[in-house]
């Protein structure tokens, strides 16, 4: 079988110089089903009952709770109950207590709304019930698309990787996404978009899962300008929403690198907003891994429609008007240090090999919000 030289770019990155037009790869599918569109919440009941549920659980945040109500009431004589508590990092505490009411109530069923928050407990009920799963995603984090689910116990994060927690079904209500600010849809965009970035470079890329992170990158790049301009632009929220999509399959089908590293070791040890991390490290983790990964580079340029690709992502992050700065969001000084020796050790997979002067001066430049080392 042999592929056009382009859509095996992501496979060359790491022998930029092999010639050969065919290169050896595995692509593993996971068998979600997938309701896109508009009014699509509408479907709920319809798509529980295909799961065999009678007695769904509803969960949200508690800012999502008038939304989880409205979809309590969509499911009907399926709904059970709700838990509006869902919380970032997905405390086991919060998890124990969702699970104290399924055994109470005889819960067949998860259905969950809202971003990476309210998903993450639905996995990790899921994982202690083996109860079936209905997502209905309302940022761009893209959690309902992996097979990951990270825990905090006692301030402690842990994350694992199961095939058995992925949702069975998630619906795509674009509808859902009017609401999310024009400031979180560009940093919830841009943590999307990282995820396909960090795809084309990965130990597994695979041309499929190159095309799709491209495409992904393609329809942020050109969504999320529109929504901050105009956060009622529907057809940019679709767009968007699409992007989000196809990003969140590149984080479940292939491992991420340095960037998803940083983004860790910072929440993890600054407690810095999840989000605007990814948007403020993004263009400086692709600087250092420039040299390393061209092919890469290119694709995400030409996604982006700028002739360089971590300055078409600053300048991106400039029009998108969020912080620019880790200074901006609560990241001390003092903590540079630290960060940049954490970043090395248990290092992810890399196309460039970590170094911790370097990283030191990544960190610093993304600390004062400087244009990247490009
Ligand atoms: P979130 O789910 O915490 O949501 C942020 C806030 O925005 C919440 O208060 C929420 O209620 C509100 N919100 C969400 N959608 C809204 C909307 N449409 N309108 C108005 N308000 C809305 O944030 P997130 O960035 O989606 O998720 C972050 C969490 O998800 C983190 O814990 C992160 O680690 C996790 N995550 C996990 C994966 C994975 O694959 N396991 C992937 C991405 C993120």
């Amino acid at each position: 079988m042999s592929f056009p030289a382009s859509g095996l770019n992501g496979l060359l990155d790491r022998t930029p110089n092999l010639a050969a037009p065919r290169a050896a790869f595995t692509y593993e599918a996971l068998p979600y089903r997938v309701v896109f569109g508009e009014g699509t919440l509408a479907r709920a009941a319809d798509e529980a009952g295909r799961l065999g549920i009678k007695r769904a659980l509803v969960l949200t945040t508690p800012a999502q709770h008038a939304e989880g109500s409205e979809l309590g009431h969509i499911l009907g004589e399926r709904l059970a109950g709700s838990f509006p508590e869902a919380a970032m990092h997905t405390p086991i505490a919060v998890t124990e207590r969702a699970m104290g009411l399924i055994e109470a109530n005889d819960i067949d069923g998860l259905v969950a709304l809202g971003g990476g928050s309210a998903i993450g407990l639905s996995k990790a009920l899921s994982l202690r019930s083996g109860l079936p799963q209905i997502v209905l995603p309302t940022t761009y984090a893209g959690s309902e698309m992996t097979p990951i689910l990270g825990e905090t116990r006692d301030g402690i994060k842990t994350t694992q990787r199961r095939r058995d927690i992925v949702p069975d079904i998630v619906i795509y209500d674009v509808d859902l996404t009017m609401s999310l600010p024009a400031s979180i849809s560009a940093t919830s965009g841009l943590n999307a978009m990282a995820h396909a970035v960090e795809a084309l470079y990965a130990p597994e890329a695979n041309p499929i899962i190159s095309l799709m992170a491209e495409e992904g990158i393609t329809a942020l790049a050109r969504a999320l300008p529109q929504i901050v301009a105009s956060p009622s632009d529907r057809d940019a929220r679709s767009d968007a929403l699409l992007g989000a999509w196809l990003c969140g399959i590149c984080l479940g089908a292939v491992t991420m690198s340095l960037h998803h590293k940083l983004c860790h070791v910072l929440g993890g040890s600054f407690d810095l907003p999840h989000a605007e991390t990814h948007a403020i490290m993004l263009p400086h983790v692709v600087a250092y891994n420039a040299e390393a990964a061209p092919g890469a580079m290119r694709r995400i340029a030409k996604a982006l429609d700028a002739p360089d690709a971590a300055l078409g992502l600053f300048g991106l992050q400039r029009r998108l008007k969020v912080p620019l700065a880790l200074a901006d969001i609560g990241m001390p000084e003092d903590g540079i240090d630290l960060a940049a020796e954490l970043a090395t050790r248990n290092a992810y997979a890399n196309p460039r090999s970590l170094d911790r002067a370097a990283l030191r001066e990544l960190l610093a430049r993304a600390w004062r919000g400087e244009v990247p080392l490009s």
